[in-house]
């Protein structure tokens, strides 16, 4: 069935990949950290190993230990007692309980909405799934130099024009990757009221929700009057216990939609790996005693300004994030050769694939080409654009902000 096109293409986290990039090339492209997960929670992990029960299947559902601490720890943020046994199911990555949400409500020609520049892997979860993506832009900033990632904006009559009769779900993301953007209460409102008012399943992709910085807060659009029953929230312990690579993800949400995403998910995975599923257990019971989330946070905005003190040292355009571990920039005067030579999957595509490309083995720091974030139609506008991720160790991040001068 996949016969062309992007969905057939090399997606770009391949094509960006340490593997295909020279071994002293500083990865900020792909997302993930270059520093271990905390030891309280890889010990979880061992000893969780040496028992029999984890070492097999859990309940499609996810271990108990793994539920409850969810429930205790995240209920409350929900304003909510969640049910174990009906609200919360644990998932193999974030990515894999969108998918099955997917997998549960799409018939064919059904529409969901995103907000344009979107996490590139909602695409084909849509479309394998018989559905529609329709696009509402995110406005870039106008106007030149430094911006937030708030600037990025929505507009809420684009919203309203993009629904028609076969509209099934929004997805909202939030703090938002590529961009960075972490949504207002006004603009949750906004989407809630739509939502509401064309009965639409919401499903809200937070799991960058500890990461907001500035003083701006996380909303979760689940906790805005009568949202709960109609909004599915996506969380990670990839991103929260800096193991990505772990798979173990969780959704929460009412019984209406837990219930066939849990017979989707069955299917498709059955269930989740077990022993990782107890230190991320291990490491939500304990994160609050041990201060973890706050200390993330503070180490993320440091992580954060070595790079963004970089680039206002070197003159260079950025969207500066309010919030996930991402930041945007403007890589439209970095100039590179047409004649360098490209590999077929970066010629085949965008000039920021070139730019990021030439980058990565020039300059020697590794980065995302944001046209990947937009549909085929639109992506000439990601192409201003690369992404660098600042989820690693603050060396890591000084020796790729010096390389970065070359950029000037
Ligand atoms: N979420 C991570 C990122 O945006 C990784 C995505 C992926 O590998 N599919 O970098």
């Amino acid at each position: 069935r996949l016969k062309e096109g992007r969905a057939l293409a090399e997606d770009v986290w391949s094509i960006y990949n340490v593997a295909n990039l020279p071994a002293d090339c500083i990865n900020l492209g792909q997302g993930y950290m270059n520093f271990p997960p905390p030891k309280w929670v890889t010990e979880a992990a061992n000893l969780a190993l040496q028992e029999v029960a984890p070492n097999h299947y859990s309940h499609p559902k996810g271990r108990m230990r793994l539920r409850q601490a969810i429930k205790n720890h995240y209920g409350p943020q929900f304003n909510r007692d969640l049910d174990v046994e009906s609200e919360i199911l644990v998932t193999s990555g974030a990515n894999e309980g969108m998918y099955s949400v997917l997998v549960a409500f799409l018939e064919q020609g059904d529409e969901v909405i995103m907000f344009e520049p979107f996490f590139d892997q909602y695409l084909p979860s849509i479309t394998f799934n018989g559905g529609k993506p329709i696009y509402v832009p995110l406005h870039p900033p106008t106007g030149h130099g430094t911006t937030t990632s708030n600037d990025w904006s929505i507009d809420l009559v684009e919203l309203r024009n993009a629904i028609t009769p076969r509209t099934k779900m929004i997805i909202v993301n939030t703090p938002h990757n590529p961009v960075g953007k972490v949504f207002t209460l006004e603009e949750l409102q906004g989407i809630a009221a739509l939502a509401e008012e064309f009965n639409l399943i919401v499903m809200s992709d937070e799991v960058y929700d500890i990461l907001t910085f500035d003083g701006k807060e996380h909303i979760r659009i689940a906790t805005l009057p009568g949202m709960w029953d109609r909004t599915v929230t996506v969380g990670s312990a990839g991103k929260a216990f800096a193991a990505t690579g772990w798979r173990v993800g969780w959704l929460i949400g009412p019984p209406s939609i837990i219930r066939p995403t849990l017979a989707a998910t069955t299917r498709i995975v059955f269930c989740t790996n077990s022993p990782l599923q107890e230190a991320a257990a291990a490491g939500i019971e304990q994160a609050e005693q041990r201060d973890y989330f706050a200390t993330q946070r503070a180490e993320y905005a440091e992580r954060r300004a070595i790079l963004t003190e970089a680039f206002d040292k070197l003159g260079l355009t950025y969207t500066l994030p309010y919030g996930s571990y991402f930041i945007l920039l403007d890589i439209s005067n970095v100039k590179f050769p047409d004649d360098y030579p490209f590999p077929p999957s970066v010629l085949d595509r965008g000039r920021d694939f070139r730019a990021c490309w030439f980058i990565a083995l020039e300059i020697g720091v590794s980065s995302i080409p944001v046209s990947e974030f937009y549909c085929e139609e639109h992506a000439n506008i990601g192409e201003a654009y690369a992404r660098f991720a600042f989820c690693k160790d603050t060396d890591t991040l000084r020796r790729a902000a010096e390389r970065l001068q070359g950029l000037r």
